[in-house]
Parts: C-alpha cells; sequence; structure tokens
C-alpha cells in the first residue's frame, strides 16, 4: 500500500517564522521599527482564548511589538469601534486584527470593516477582498488560512498549476473563496463545493488538489480521492480520540488522514498542517504592512 507524504506545516511555519525573525532584527536595526500587531479580543470564548495567546506566542518570538486588548463580552460595538479607530492611527501598529467569532449583539462586519484596509493583516476588509479578487494579490492582504495553503501546495506542485483541477469543500469568506481567487490566479482549473452539492464524492474525485475547509471530522475518505492528489485539511475539528485504550478530547481534520494517505501524493496533518501555518501567514503579512508603512515594499 503506498502511502503518501506527510506536508510538515509545522516544520515550514517555524522555517518561515525564521525568516520574519530575521528580517525583524533587520528592520528594526535600519529603521527602528519593530512590526506592531493588535490583536483585540471580545469575550471568553476558550477556542479564541488559544488562538489568540499562540497568535501573541508567535509575534513576541519573531520579535514584533505585540499588543493584546481583552474586551468584556457585553462590550458595547461604539466602544469597540473606537478601540479600533485609536489602533488605525497608531504609528506603532502595523497590523489589527479582530478575533471572530464576535459576541452576538455586534455586528461583524462593522467591525472588520472598520480596520483600515492598510493594517488589516486578516485580509477581511473588503477593499483587501476585492484586490485578491481582481488578481492584484502583490498589493493586497490575502487572508492567512488561505495563504498558508497556497505555500504548502507550490512546494508539491510548483507556482504555475495550468492543467491542473482543484475542488474546494466550503465556501466560506475567511477560506473557499480566497483560496478560489488563489488557486484561479496560479491557472488552475478550480470548482468550489458546499452543503448544496449534489455528488461531493463524484466532484472530489476529479481533483489533482483537494483542499476541505468544512468542519466534519473525517468527512473525505480514500475512495473520494483521485490516486495522487494533493489534500490540504483545514479543518480543526474537537472529537474523542481514543489513544493508548484512555478516552481523551483532541484534533481532526475534515480528512480522514491514515485513509487518505493510502491514495493520495501528499495530505496535511491536523494538528500540525494549516493550523501553524495560518499564524506564520499572519506574522508574514504584519511584517509586509510594517515595510510598506517605511516604504519599503509596494
Ligand atoms: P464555515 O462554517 O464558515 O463554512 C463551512 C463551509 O462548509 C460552508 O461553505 C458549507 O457550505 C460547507 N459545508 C458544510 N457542510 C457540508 C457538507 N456536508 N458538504 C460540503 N460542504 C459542506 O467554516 P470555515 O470558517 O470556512 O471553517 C471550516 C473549517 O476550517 C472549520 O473546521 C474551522 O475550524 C477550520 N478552520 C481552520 C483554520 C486553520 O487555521 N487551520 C482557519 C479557519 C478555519
Amino acid at each position: 500500500m503506498s502511502t503518501a507524504n506527510r506536508i510538515d506545516g509545522k516544520a515550514k511555519a517555524a522555517a518561515i517564522a525564521e525568516a520574519i525573525t530575521e528580517e525583524t532584527a533587520t528592520l528594526l536595526a535600519e529603521h527602528g521599527v519593530k512590526p506592531g500587531l493588535a490583536v483585540v479580543i471580545i469575550g471568553e470564548d476558550p477556542a479564541s482564548q488559544v488562538y489568540v495567546r499562540n497568535k501573541k506566542r508567535t509575534a513576541e518570538s519573531c520579535g514584533f511589538h505585540s499588543v493584546q486588548h481583552t474586551l468584556a463580552a457585553d462590550t458595547a460595538e461604539a466602544d469597540v469601534l473606537a478601540l479600533i479607530e485609536q489602533l488605525n492611527v497608531d504609528p506603532s501598529i502595523h497590523g489589527i486584527l479582530v478575533q471572530l467569532p464576535l459576541p452576538g449583539h455586534l455586528d461583524e462586519q462593522a467591525i472588520t470593516q472598520a480596520i483600515v484596509p492598510s493594517k488589516d493583516v486578516d485580509g477581511f476588509h473588503f477593499v483587501n477582498i476585492g484586490k485578491l479578487n481582481a488578481g492584484h494579490i502583490a498589493d493586497a492582504f490575502v487572508p492567512c488560512t488561505p495563504a498558508g495553503c497556497m505555500l504548502m501546495i507550490e512546494d508539491e506542485l510548483g507556482k504555475d498549476l495550468s492543467g491542473k483541477t482543484a475542488v474546494i469543500i466550503g465556501r466560506s469568506n475567511i477560506v473557499g473563496k480566497p483560496m478560489f481567487s488563489l488557486l484561479l490566479q496560479a491557472n488552475a482549473t478550480v470548482t468550489v463545493t458546499h452543503s448544496r452539492t449534489r455528488d461531493l464524492p463524484d466532484v472530489v474525485a476529479s481533483a489533482d488538489i483537494v483542499v476541505a475547509a468544512v468542519g466534519r471530522p473525517d468527512m473525505v475518505k480514500a475512495d473520494w480521492l483521485k490516486p495522487g492528489a494533493v489534500v490540504i485539511d483545514v479543518g480543526i475539528n474537537r472529537v474523542e480520540k481514543t489513544i493508548d485504550g484512555e478516552t481523551k478530547m483532541g484534533l481532526t481534520g475534515d480528512v480522514d488522514y491514515d485513509d487518505a494517505m493510502t491514495v493520495a501524493s501528499a495530505v496535511t496533518p491536523v494538528p500540525g498542517g494549516v493550523g501553524p501555518m495560518t499564524i506564520t501567514m499572519l506574522m508574514a503579512n504584519t511584517l509586509r504592512s510594517a515595510r510598506l508603512a517605511l516604504g519599503l515594499e509596494g
């Protein structure tokens, strides 16, 4: 039985973070500027707390100026918008991130669109979405998860995906849709599938590249896949796992990893695949924003 390549997102993310740390040190030495990342977290969602902690830790280890604003779950929208406005004009801050999801009384769109596009390192502002969709990638902040997925696909198949077919499972604004733009830009022939797609396994079977971003544990099976496919598993699902006879909570992706490894040419694991790349892409976007502010890029 053939076994595919395990795409080590953790190692790749660490290598990119090392390069970012070196560039950050150079920026500080030559321009006296540290990339500044402000993370705003509202409420007590436990998964969000973990994500924010990891982002802060990574920012600090890259040598960034890292700021965290922790707001109570019942914070008024006007107060969140006032904080964003303050960060928008703060010259020590180059990237602003509001951790999603937000408590129900807050308007996600009003808040994400209040971040000035030049500090929108999550790539959620309509200006950045528009640039990405119009093919102006060099000029846009690309959402971190799809940006990380693209680097892993490039490692397997190169930058030019001419003649390759890609199927994305999931059409969210943060993963599925920007992934479509990036794959299309790289010349792949792209299909976006979702919860209303019929005969999903048959559609997936045509793909040289599969990106799964659904939120359903182990949904994609080996018999859905074209032999030799490159499989990128974005899903993060909390499930009970039995390890050495003990049942514990653990993470699994949207792809049945062990099964997929028997047919695919390369698969990302969960954890240790897309997740670490996402955080590192946030650092890359923040460093780029700092360089743009200094007129060193663009
Ligand atoms: P979402 O809930 O916004 O979107 C899910 C998508 O899946 C929808 O477009 C829906 O139509 C589609 N879908 C649902 N059921 C389906 C089915 N049976 N068949 C086909 N499509 C179906 O989710 P999201 O924010 O895009 O996240 C998706 C997953 O990726 C989640 O598990 C999330 O935790 C994870 N995620 C991981 C990272 C990371 O850094 N690794 C980043 C973002 C999201």
